[in-house]
């Protein structure tokens, strides 16, 4: 099948180990085994979603692997980035009869299938309630066989999916405090208020804004100047906090954050303040 360099894949049956095992349990005729069939179909929409991610990641980082682990969380967050990644669609291209009007010879390229976010949300936690014991009665919730052949059904439907793909039309800058290259996709960007640098062990966010066909990305900072050598240095506004300590990058002398008007002061005073009281 044709691709679009590295941005598409073709995947087919990722789920049929889990949809197997949980189809056979299911079909035993033992309640109890319906149990074991809920925690199969759990493991299939979990590994739908990594999958999802571990693509996706390439591009994006594995900032959205790590710290988004809960699937419906995760996805959220993926289709920030990816506004398409969690909808059903056909693939098709054409040659275009003039610039920007397509032919009437469509090919079929193939046929993304997808769990959306909110089916996620609604599946993953309602499987979950029935493989905990309620706390009041300490008994299991009956699980309707109905219910769980329903689940079965439509992620044997997504499994047929051959097509895993990234929309190509991406900005991307670096961020400057830790130089780690950060990419969005142009289509998600005007619905996201903020957003994050991809980079593990940065809390860097950014605004998002649009000049004249131009995506510009403001660091949600406060310029801090140093009370000893005035120098000016970013410091991240969801970093800031009372008490919270600052070190100028230039002549290293560390400040503290007082009060809420974020004033600094040099944190020997402080010192001095503490041993007098
Ligand atoms: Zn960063
Ligand atoms: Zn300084």
């Amino acid at each position: 099948m044709g691709c679009f360099g590295s941005s598409c894949l073709t995947v087919n049956k990722m789920l049929e180990t889990y949809l197997d095992q949980a189809e056979k349990l299911i079909k035993s005729g033992d309640t109890r085994q319906l149990y074991y069939a809920a925690f199969e179909l759990r493991l299939a929409i979990e590994k739908h979603v990594y999958e999802k991610l571990t693509f996706f990641s390439k591009r994006y980082g594995e900032k959205l692997l790590y710290e988004n682990w809960q699937p419906n969380k995760a996805l959220k967050v993926l289709c920030q980035l990816e506004p398409y990644a969690d909808q059903s669609y056909t693939l098709s291209v054409a040659h275009e009869k003039e610039i920007g009007v397509p032919g009437n010879n469509f090919i079929e390229l193939g046929h993304h299938k997808a769990l959306s976010i909110s089916w996620i949300s609604k599946h993953y936690n309602k499987i979950g309630s029935y493989l905990h014991l309620q706390a009041k009665s300490q008994i299991q919730l009956e699980i309707p066989l109905q219910y769980l052949q329903e689940i079965l059904f439509e992620l044997r439907n997504i499994d047929e999916s051959d097509l895993i793909m990234s929309f190509p039309d991406t900005v991307s800058f670096n961020c400057p405090l830790c130089k780690t290259q950060i990419t969005c996709s142009t289509l998600a960007l005007p619905h996201l208020e903020k957003v994050i640098c991809i980079s593990m062990n940065c809390n860097a966010t950014f605004i998002p804004k649009k000049t004249e066909e131009r995506w510009s990305f403001k660091l949600n900072a406060v310029d801090f100047e140093c009370p000893e050598c005035s120098n000016i240095q970013p410091i991240l506004i969801d970093e800031i906090q009372i008490g919270s300590r600052i070190t100028c990058t230039i002549c290293k002398k560390r400040s503290i954050v007082v009060g809420n008007t974020w004033r600094t002061v040099k944190e020997s005073i402080n010192k001095e303040l503490n041993m007098m009281r």
